[in-house]
Formats: C-alpha cells, sequence, structure tokens
C-alpha cells in the first residue's frame, strides 16, 4: 500500500490510528502521573483536526506520541497501517512523516540563516540543490514569511517571523501531518486571523492532514473539520465541530467555553429561528443578521 493511497480492497484506511493508548509519566515515583487514558481515535489523510482541552487535560502528551516523541506506556500509535514502534530503530523517520511545531517554536531555530533552517528537513531528504531552494521558497510563501528575510539570522527576527520560519521549517518536510501545538499563542488577533488563514491555505494545497492544538475555542471552530476535546486524559468528544459545539454545557463542565456569540444562534435556532448555520465570532454574526434585520426592517 502506497503512502498516498489510504484505500486497500476497497476499505478506506485512516491514515493515523491511536488504539488504546495510555501514557504514564514518572511511573513507580512518588510522582506518578497516568497522563493518558486509554486514548482511542482514527484520523483520515486531509483532515483538519482541531484539539482542546482544559491545562493539563493531555493534549501536548497526547500529540508527542504522534511522532514518537514518546513511547506508549501500552497501547499502539498506527501511521499508514503500521505500528510506529514496530521498529524502534526507524523512529527517527518518523519524526519526518509527522512534523511537530511546539509552542513558542521560535525556540526551535538554530541555524546561521533562515534559509538553512527552512532547508534541513529538504537537505534531509536528499533532493538537489536546486529543489531545495524551491521547497524553501515554496515553505516560506505558507507560512508568510517575506523572502528578503531568508538570509537573516533568526536570531534578528522578530518574534511573529521567527515563529513563521520555524513553522516553515517543518512544512518544508513536507510531513504526512503536521502537528501544531498552540500556533496561535500570544498574537494579538490580526496576526491570529492571519495564521489560521494560514494553515487552511496550507492544508487545502498540500491535502495534509493536520492537528491544530488550542485551547482557543473560536480559533479551532474556525477552521477545523472535526474536533477532538480531551478531558483529565480521555477523549471526551471526537465529532465535527459543528455536533461538538452543540454540547455547550458539557464543554463548559470541562473549562471551555463556547463563544456566546455561538451559543446566541444556538438558541435562536432551537426556538426556530431560521438564522443559518454556526458563527463563532462577532464579525460573522453581524454579516448573518444584517439581511435578516434589513428584511425584517423593510416588512
Ligand atoms: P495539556 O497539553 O493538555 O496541557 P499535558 O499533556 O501537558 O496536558 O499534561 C497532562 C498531564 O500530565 C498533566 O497532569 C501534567 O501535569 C502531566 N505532565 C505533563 N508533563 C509531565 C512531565 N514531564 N512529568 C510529569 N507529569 C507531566
Amino acid at each position: 500500500m502506497s503512502k498516498h493511497s489510504p484505500h486497500y480492497w476497497g476499505i478506506r484506511m485512516a491514515l493515523l490510528e491511536v488504539r488504546q493508548l495510555n501514557y504514564v509519566y514518572a511511573a513507580g515515583t512518588p510522582f506518578e502521573k497516568h497522563a493518558l487514558n486509554n486514548v482511542s481515535l482514527s484520523v483520515e489523510k486531509g483532515e483538519l483536526i482541531g484539539v482542546i482541552g482544559h491545562t493539563g487535560s493531555g493534549k501536548s502528551t497526547l500529540v508527542q506520541h504522534l511522532n514518537g516523541l514518546l513511547r506508549p506506556t501500552s497501547g499502539t500509535v498506527v501511521l499508514d497501517g503500521k505500528d510506529i514502534w514496530e521498529n524502534p530503530k526507524a523512529i527517527r523517520s518518523v519524526r519526518f512523516r509527522v512534523g511537530m511545531v511546539f509552542q513558542y517554536p521560535e525556540h526551535q531555530l538554530f541555524e546561521e540563516t533562515v534559509r538553512r533552517d527552512i532547508a534541513f528537513g529538504p537537505r534531509n531528504r536528499g533532493l538537489s540543490e536546486e529543489e531545495i531552494e524551491a521547497a524553501v521558497k515554496k515553505a516560506a510563501s505558507f507560512a508568510g514569511l517575506r523572502e528578503e528575510l531568508l538570509d537573516s539570522s533568526p536570531f534578528d527576527l522578530s518574534g511573529g517571523q521567527k515563529r513563521r520560519a520555524a513553522i516553515a521549517g517543518v512544512m518544508a518536510m513536507e510531513p504526512e501531518i503536521l502537528v501544531l501545538d498552540e500556533p496561535t499563542a500570544g498574537l494579538d488577533p490580526r496576526s491570529r486571523e492571519r495564521m489560521l488563514s494560514r494553515i487552511e491555505r496550507y492544508r487545502r494545497e498540500n491535502g495534509t492532514t493536520v492537528m491544530l492544538v488550542s485551547h482557543s475555542m473560536e480559533d479551532v471552530a474556525a477552521i477545523a473539520d472535526r474536533v477532538l476535546v480531551m478531558n483529565r486524559g480521555e477523549v471526551a468528544m471526537f465529532d465535527t465541530t459543528e455536533a461538538v459545539f452543540s454540547r455547550a454545557e458539557e464543554l463548559e463542565a470541562m473549562g471551555l467555553s463556547v463563544p456566546s456569540v455561538t451559543r446566541i444562534f444556538f438558541e435562536l435556532r432551537r426556538r426556530g429561528y431560521d438564522v443559518g448555520g454556526n458563527v463563532y465570532t462577532v464579525e460573522q454574526a453581524v454579516a448573518r443578521l444584517l439581511p435578516l434585520l434589513k428584511r425584517g426592517c423593510s416588512s
């Protein structure tokens, strides 16, 4: 089965499967912590999954299993039909197939120039110099990094530029799965929106599976196809964004709040008003309501 064909004998195969995953930190010590409890999930090629949950719910622990940074205490992580730990010596290759951008990835930069940093992945894939250059430019464009910055030292970049450079570095590896841990942390609302639309565009144009970890419901709601909700080391929900957001009370009980504007629209629909699908921001709500109000006023 090729890595680009998740179909096998007509059966749709998941690109990624996590089966009965358990993880215990500091096992056998007084600091023992059961961080993941029987986590099972399956993700198909090209999906954009939002991963949300309260601090300490197990989001980071889970995603660090996807590229083999952590080894399950029990259970398996299956990539393209194969247990990633089947051959522990080959675990390094999984790090190129599942690209991970950590929180505050600006600390992931270590080369002399931004260009060399972004070129690390393509060079490792054995591409020619021309192909490397093309891959670097493509990734920089997806991450929103201006080309004239490629010859700067990463240390001379602003905070936002550093983050875009680090994201470009992981995108340039052309991973099958791109995992972004809080990519909008600390950004102002406009930069945040731009970052999300860049991620969306990257997924759309490359067909890459993306997992976006965030504590912001607005972020994941804006771009995710499905949302995974973690709570106390367990999968609390894994469903379409629409379905997850309709369970506002349960989410609130887990310390997660659906945007108020989303709740208002739910309530209006529940009371029989035809106000269309979900909205997550005030701007969306205004755009949706204005025509309805105008119609109402003129009738
Ligand atoms: P999240 O990413 O949702 O904030 P984490 O996966 O970081 O959650 O943490 C899950 C649980 O595991 C928390 O209770 C946290 O305190 C604990 N934990 C995380 N990292 C470590 C570690 N290195 N050693 C011990 N416990 C840890």
